[in-house]
């Protein structure tokens, strides 16, 4: 048997979705020894969804305890606006929670040692250090779901900026456009999440559509319809892709969520509209994430076994 490094030993990862959790019990090699998937309690407040927060870590923590697991850490990654630094959920349209001390309340709870971290911050974490961003220093990760928000890389560190960096998709890209979850007007998220694809195909069609994967369907079968909107989101993105490509010249731009499912359907169409707006700019390659819907996971798995390593950082802090 090949010598494990930690065996014996494993982290808790938890991330926290708008409509599912997914939990882990991950090894150093992050190596899931064991994976469980809850719904969210969304609809019924935030309260309601803390409370399964708490279960599930205590859930799985037995399960740790039970194969004989030491646990070291438990990492959680949640939506919204994440402050690492003071582990505080600052703000979450999608859950409801307004400036709580996460990692504390969940620390008590569960008796764990709890790291708080950002869902897609963390999935852009995971692709840096097991996917698609291994090796590069400056990246910005897309995820393209219900929402869309981006996870900052320069020069090999995680931009944070008290948790508020990183939102892409409030970049408003159709002035006095549809109004947005965040209370502005023509936002990025409006026209190119996947959500608001579909919702797109069926104002314009009438027609419902289970999803924007139905519409990446229709635009393959040549519908004119899915191919406009299709367009319209491919030209959105692009735009606020040049955006973020010119302030932070990422060498690489990696495509993640339920809308990167569509693969080159989504990748060339964004490859070539990005590259007629550049000009002088560093071209970053756009790729696919690679980690699927595990990334935020992994991602809260990495935050776990950091926290149980000092690092040269923390070593030098005061
Ligand atoms: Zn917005």
């Amino acid at each position: 048997m090949p010598e494990h490094r930690g065996a014996g030993e494993c982290v808790i990862a938890l991330d926290v979705g708008g409509t599912g959790m997914k939990g882990a019990l991950l090894d150093r090699d992050l190596k899931p020894l064991l994976t469980l998937r809850r719904p969210t309690p969304r609809a019924a407040g935030p309260d309601a969804v803390l409370a399964e927060i708490a279960a599930t870590l205590g859930e799985l923590a037995d399960r740790a305890t039970a194969l004989g697991l030491t646990i070291r850490q438990a990492g959680v990654v949640v939506p919204g606006i994440v402050d690492e630094e003071s582990a505080r959920a600052r703000y979450s349209a999608n859950i409801g929670w307004r400036d709580l001390p996460l990692a504390e309340i969940l620390a008590e709870r569960t008796a764990l040692p709890v790291t708080l971290g950002h869902d897609v911050r963390a999935g852009g974490y995971a692709e840096s250090v097991l996917g698609a961003a291994r090796g590069a220093r400056d990246v910005l990760f897309v995820a393209i779901g219900t929402g869309i928000a981006a996870a900052v890389i320069s020069d090999g560190r995680p931009v944070r900026a008290g948790g508020y960096a990183g939102e892409l998709g409030h970049l408003v890209v159709e002035p006095g456009g549809a109004p947005c979850g965040c209370g502005n007007r023509g936002c990025l998220e409006t026209v190119a999440s996947a959500s608001a694809v579909a919702a797109a195909y069926t104002a314009r069609t009438g027609r419902a559509v289970e999803g924007a994967d139905q519409v990446a369907a229709l635009v393959e079968y040549g519908d004119p319809d899915a191919r406009a909107v299709w367009q319209r989101a491919v030209d959105a993105l692009a735009a606020a892709l040049a955006v973020a490509g010119t302030l932070l010249a990422p060498e690489l731009i990696v495509l993640g969520g339920g809308l990167a499912e569509a693969d080159d359907l989504l990748l060339e169409p964004v490859r070539a509209a990005l590259a007629s707006q550049l000009t002088f700019q560093r071209r970053p390659r756009v790729v696919r994430a690679v980690l699927g819907d595990e990334a935020g996971c992994l991602g809260a798995g990495l935050y776990a076994w950091d926290a149980t390593a000092p690092s040269t950082a923390k070593a030098l802090a005061p």
